[in-house]
C-alpha cells in the first residue's frame, strides 16, 4: 500500500514514491519549508507543522523510521528578523535563538518530531551553499548583478516559470497583483525577476556577509535558501517539498527556478501544500485580536494536544475555522480516547481493527476521515481491539495521551470586575475611562483581549 496525496504540480492525488527496501542508502527525502523565528509562531503555523509531522509518522510507518529524512529550515535572517534586532537593539543572532528555542518548546508540547536536520540561513556553512548557487546561477546565465551590487534572478531566462502556480506573462505584467507579490526591490531588469543576494543597506546593520563573486556584500534573499540547504542535505531531486498554501507563490516558483537552473534537473517529485487556519471565520491578524499563539491558549487552560487535534480536526487542503469550541471538543475527544485506551487488554488481543484509519491518512492524508474511522471503532466498545495497534493509531496521528491538562489560570474576582467595567465604558463609547481602565488592568498584570462580542482576559507578556 502506498501513501497518495495530492500534488500541486500535476494538480491529482498520486503515489509517493517508494524508496528501494534493498538500498541502503534509497531514502526518501521529505522537505518542509519552516518557520521565520522573529516572534512566536502562532497556531495557523502550527497547522502546517502539525500536519506536516503526521505526514512524517506516516511516512515512516509506511516505509521504515530509517527510510525517511525529514529537514525542515529556520529562516534566521530576513526583513522581518533583522527589524525585531533592531527595534529590541540586540544582536540577530540572539533574537533568532530565542525565537528558535521557543519554536522547539512549542512543537515539542504539540508532539511534533523533530526534524533530521534543522539547517539555519544565516549558519556560515549554509551561507556559502547559497552564495555557490548564486554563483552557479549567474554563470549559466540565470542570474544578474544589479547596480547596487544585488543580485537578481532572470525570470525570463526559465521558460518553465510559472508550472506550479499557474502564473503566466500575461499576469506578471506591471500592475497586477501578482506582479506585485513577486517584486522586492527596483533595481532589477524586469519587475517579476526576484533577489537572490540583497546588498547592504544601512538599515541592516552589522548583518552581512561576503557575497558571490562581483556582488556587494549583504545577505541571501529568502528564496535561495531553500533551495541550497534542500541540496546540500538531501541532493539535487527530492522526493516531496511542503509549506503552507501562501508558499506556492512566489517562494516555491522561485525554489524551482533557482534549483532545476541550477541543477539541471528536477527539483522535486511531489509538492504539497496544505490549507490555512481562520479564526472566527477570518484570516488571523493582530489588529483583529484573533492571533493565538500556545501561550495564549494555554493561559485559557487548553492543553497543546487538544490544539493538536483540532488542528487535525479537518481535512488538510481544506481551509479550517478554529473556535475556542472546537477546542473544548478536541478536550472531550482526547477524554474518550483515555478512557478506551484504559479498556484494551495488555496482551492477548492481536486484533487490529484500526486498518480503516491509516487507510484514510494513505488516502490523501485525510485526518478528518482517519478521526470517523477511530471513534466508529472506539464507540463499538466491543474489547475486541489490541492495545498495540491502537498505539500505532496515536502514533500515526501523534496523539499523545498522558500529556498533563495545562493548568487554568484562574483571573481573580477584582480584575474580573475591572475587565467588566471597562467592556461596558467601551460599549458606552467612554473611551477615556476605558483607557483608565486598561491601565488598571495593565499595572495588575492583565491585559484584556476586544473582540466583536466579547473580551477575554490575559496575563500580560513580560
Ligand atoms: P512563516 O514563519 O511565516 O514562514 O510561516 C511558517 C509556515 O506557516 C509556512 O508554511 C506558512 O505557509 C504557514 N502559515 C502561515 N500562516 C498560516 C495560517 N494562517 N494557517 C496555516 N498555515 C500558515
Ligand atoms: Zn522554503
Amino acid at each position: 500500500m502506498a501513501i497518495k496525496l495530492f500534488d500541486s504540480l500535476t494538480r491529482e492525488v498520486r503515489p509517493l514514491r517508494i524508496p528501494s527496501a534493498a538500498d541502503p542508502q534509497d531514502v526518501f527525502s521529505f522537505y518542509n519549508c519552516g518557520p521565520t523565528v522573529y516572534a512566536p509562531a502562532h497556531i495557523g503555523n502550527f497547522r502546517t507543522f502539525v500536519i506536516n509531522d503526521v505526514l512524517r509518522r506516516l511516512l515512516e510507518l509506511e516505509l521504515g523510521a530509517g527510510k525517511v529524512r525529514h529537514v525542515r529550515n529556520l529562516t534566521d535572517v530576513d526583513d522581518k528578523t533583522i527589524k525585531r534586532s533592531r527595534d529590541e537593539n540586540r544582536p540577530l543572532g540572539d533574537v533568532t535563538r530565542q525565537w528558535t528555542d521557543k519554536f522547539h518548546a512549542d512543537c515539542a508540547a504539540l508532539n511534533c518530531l523533530p526534524p533530521h536536520d534543522e539547517p539555519r540561513a544565516a549558519d556560515p556553512k549554509y551561507l556559502r551553499e547559497q552564495v555557490n548557487m548564486i554563483e552557479c546561477l549567474m554563470e549559466k546565465g540565470n542570474a544578474y548583478r544589479a547596480a547596487d551590487g544585488s543580485v537578481y534572478f532572470k525570470v525570463s531566462s526559465f521558460a518553465d516559470y510559472g508550472r506550479l502556480s499557474r502564473v503566466r506573462e500575461r499576469e506578471l505584467q506591471p500592475g497586477s497583483a501578482l506582479k506585485a507579490l513577486a517584486a522586492d526591490a527596483d533595481e532589477k531588469e524586469d519587475g517579476s525577476d526576484f533577489a537572490l543576494w540583497k546588498a547592504w543597506k544601512p538599515d541592516d546593520g552589522p548583518n552581512k556577509w561576503p557575497g558571490p563573486k562581483g556582488a556587494a556584500e549583504g545577505r541571501p534573499g529568502w528564496h535561495i535558501e531553500c533551495s541550497a540547504m534542500s541540496k546540500s542535505l538531501l541532493g539535487m531531486t527530492i522526493d516531496l517539498h511542503t509549506g503552507g498554501v501562501d508558499l506556492l507563490f512566489p517562494h516555491h516558483e522561485n525554489e524551482i527556478a533557482q534549483s532545476e537552473c541550477c541543477n539541471g534537473t528536477t527539483f522535486s517529485r511531489h509538492w504539497y501544500h496544505s490549507e490555512h487556519l481562520l479564526v472566527d471565520g477570518r484570516k488571523m491578524s493582530k489588529s483583529l485580536g484573533n492571533l493565538y499563539t500556545l501561550d495564549d491558549l494555554a493561559a485559557k487552560g487548553f492543553s497543546p494536544m487538544a490544539l493538536r487535534y483540532a488542528l487535525l480536526s479537518g481535512h488538510p487542503r481544506k481551509q479550517l475555522n478554529f473556535t475556542l469550541d472546537s477546542l473544548h471538543a478536541a478536550e472531550s475527544a482526547l477524554q474518550t480516547l483515555r478512557g478506551y485506551r484504559a479498556t484494551l487488554p495488555d496482551a492477548g488481543v492481536t486484533h487490529d481493527v484500526f486498518g480503516p484509519v491509516l487507510t484514510a491518512l494513505q488516502d490523501d492524508l485525510n485526518t478528518p476521515a482517519a478521526f470517523g474511522a477511530l471513534f466508529t471503532v472506539v464507540n463499538r466498545k466491543d474489547g475486541q481491539a489490541d492495545r498495540a495497534s491502537f498505539d500505532r493509531v496515536l502514533f500515526a496521528l501523534g496523539l499523545k495521551l498522558d500529556a498533563p491538562v495545562a493548568p487554568k489560570t484562574e483571573i481573580p474576582a477584582e480584575v474580573q470586575l475591572l475587565a467588566d467595567r471597562r467592556w461596558s465604558a467601551k460599549q458606552a463609547k467612554d473611551f477615556a475611562s476605558a483607557d483608565a481602565l486598561r491601565k488598571e488592568l495593565a499595572a495588575a498584570g492583565w491585559s484584556m483581549l476586544d473582540r466583536k462580542d466579547g473580551y477575554s482576559l490575559e496575563p500580560a507578556k513580560k
